[in-house]
């Protein structure tokens, strides 16, 4: 047996999948610079001139004195695509595991520099830290004054190893290039930290990105 349908039922129907057929409302954009998207974060920052010395050189730069709730312990000379990583890192794996782990979220991130202008630790290509593309972190400090050390509190067994792991692990999920005390004799005493070509995460875990 057919049943119809009465046409006001056809009708109301119709309507219904013209309403589901017409396109959502449009999302909001991010700007396409990566400059303005910057101004969009929590973070102090200055535009920097491009410049080159020495064989190096720096383009798209900014220097950031703050992340969020983390003031850095100098303002840094860094990339545009570095800012960027760094805030999301600072927002999404740093404060939500300080919080978490040490309860007490991270006041001043300790840095060791970010631009310099010379060869890979070991090696003949340059680092990127010769374009600003790098930042070294050797120390946490806490709100309650607190400090979280990569030399001494990477290997071991407490809470500041669990929030350097935990970050470690964070980090390897954001940006390209991730060294820490497991790499090498040179990085015993901090995370670097980069946006360059190559993708490795060498810290005593598996690489998330590899899963
Ligand atoms: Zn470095």
């Amino acid at each position: 047996m057919r049943v119809r349908a009465a046409p006001g039922l056809v009708a109301a129907l119709a309507l219904l999948l013209a309403a589901c057929a017409s396109p959502p409302p449009p999302a909001s954009k991010l700007p396409e610079r990566c400059l303005d998207r910057l101004a969009t974060y929590d973070m102090d920052f200055a535009p920097a001139p491009d410049f080159s010395s020495g064989g190096c050189t720096v383009r798209n730069a900014v220097k950031v004195s703050r992340f969020g709730r983390a003031k850095l312990s100098s303002p840094a000379l860094m990339t545009c695509a570095l800012a960027e990583k760094l805030s999301a890192f600072e927002g999404v794996f740093l404060q939500p595991a300080a919080e978490r782990i040490l309860h007490s979220p991270v006041a001043v991130i300790h840095h060791y520099g970010t631009y310099a202008c010379r060869q890979r630790t070991g090696g003949t290509q340059m680092s990127e830290h010769a374009k600003a593309n790098a930042i070294d972190i050797g120390i946490f400090e806490l709100a309650n004054g607190d400090k979280v050390s990569v030399t001494r509190h990477w290997n071991g067994a407490g809470d500041k190893s669990e929030f350097l792991k935990s970050i470690g692990q964070g980090a390897c999920t954001q940006f390209k290039g991730v060294l820490g005390p497991d790499s090498d004799k040179a990085h015993y005493d901090h995370f670097h930290l980069d946006m360059g070509t190559w993708a490795f995460c060498r810290l005593k875990f598996t690489d998330p990105r590899k899963r």
